[in-house]
């Protein structure tokens, strides 16, 4: 539906973005991540047709969105980063306006804006001045002007941002409410404010493509980094000889605690059904097994560990923008304690 072609934006000698390529299909909730400064706001303003790309193409159903503006951009409504706001008029006046730049035929004009305010739920407010609306509800107008013209593919630029956590709820329903209706792609800095309604996950850090697949697939390739932590009745070397039974086991951290028993951190592979053959050998080894607890990497793990410097992936420049080569599992994230990674849990 969507075609990003090799992107790139330069700022005198800055690269916004650099050579960005995905795809957007029809029907899904689409989360563009990144830190503040990754290229977001940037991208979607060429996706939109609001800035021209220093080079590469980007094509809405076969329309270029610079060739064929006219009709490609019919196809998209834009929440941008810094909506303009129009303090003095209602939501009502005020997406009427927008109707009319939009070149909606005045027949339907009165239809399109009832319809965009009951999708986004401003009933209430539609005659209130907007600025005597939250900010939450100030943003509901943003989404709502989006949808007048009845486009096919809404855009949002941190849709959420500057929202408190109860507001954050509430867009993120309006937004999975847009998605059955129409292709969603939102920006956000913050993966757990968005991650729930993502049906897919582009990540760009620096400018660059650094992982574009659904949030399961990214928690699994990252799963390889999984654990499992048990505390045994007996000494490091009871655990060795126990765990010496078990194949495919990854690297272990013994821990002795004051009450003589042992921590043993077990990294383990990937979908590896273990932790009933680590009770069993310990079991049989007439070890007790005080406790045994699993630690997963979470995505917020993933996103974290993706956007932070290059240089903790240990081949900084070099690295293909293609997501295989920095979501090798390989990645070392061994200055993470056990207690952080649980953390993520609670
Ligand atoms: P994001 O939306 O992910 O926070 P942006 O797309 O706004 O990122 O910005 C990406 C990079 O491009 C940043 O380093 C930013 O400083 C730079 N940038 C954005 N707009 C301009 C501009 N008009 N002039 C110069 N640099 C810019
Ligand atoms: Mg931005």
């Amino acid at each position: 539906m969507i075609e990003v072609n090799h992107l790139t934006k330069t700022y005198g000698n800055h690269n916004a973005i650099t050579d960005l390529t995905f795809q957007i299909e029809e029907g899904k909730i689409y989360g563009l991540l990144g830190p503040n400064g990754a290229g977001k706001s940037t991208t979607m303003n060429i996706m939109t047709g609001c800035l021209a790309p220093t080079s590469g193409s980007v094509t809405i159903d076969g329309l270029d969105i610079y060739e064929d503006a006219m009709e490609a951009k019919k196809k998209i409504g834009y929440l941008p980063e810094l909506p303009p706001v129009y303090l003095n008029l209602t939501p009502l006046e005020y997406l009427t306006f927008v109707a009319k730049a939009k070149g909606v035929k005045r027949s339907e004009i009165k239809d399109q804006v009832a319809y965009a305010i009951a999708a986004t739920r401003l009933e209430n407010y539609s005659k209130r001045l907007i600025k005597n609306l939250s900010k939450g509800y100030r943003q509901r107008v943003g989404v709502a002007q989006a949808l007048i013209g009845n486009p096919q593919i809404i855009i949002l630029d941190e849709p959420t941002v500057g929202l408190d956590p109860l507001q954050i709820i509430e867009i993120r329903d309006l937004i999975r409410d847009l998605g059955k209706n129409h292709t969603v792609i939102l920006s956000s800095h913050i993966l757990s404010e968005v991650r729930s309604v993502c049906d897919h996950l582009i990540i760009i850090a620096k400018g660059k493509l650094v992982a574009n697949d659904t949030p399961e697939n990214l928690e699994r390739i990252f799963a390889a980094k999984s654990t499992v932590s048990i505390v045994v009745d007996g000494t490091q070397a009871d655990c060795e000889k126990a765990l010496s039974s078990i194949e495919n086991l990854g690297p272990v951290l013994y821990t002795r605690n004051s009450d003589s028993t042992t921590t043993a951190v077990i990294s383990i592979a990937p979908d590896y059904d273990i932790n009933k053959k680590i009770f069993f050998a310990f079991s049989k080894a007439q070890k007790p097994i005080l406790s045994m607890t699993n630690s997963h990497v979470t995505l917020e793990d993933v996103f974290l560990e993706l956007t932070t410097e290059k240089e903790s992936f240990g081949q900084p420049e070099a690295a293909d923008p293609q997501a295989e080569s920095i979501l090798e599992p390989a990645t070392s994230e061994s200055g993470r304690s056990v207690a952080e990674t649980e953390e993520h849990h609670q």
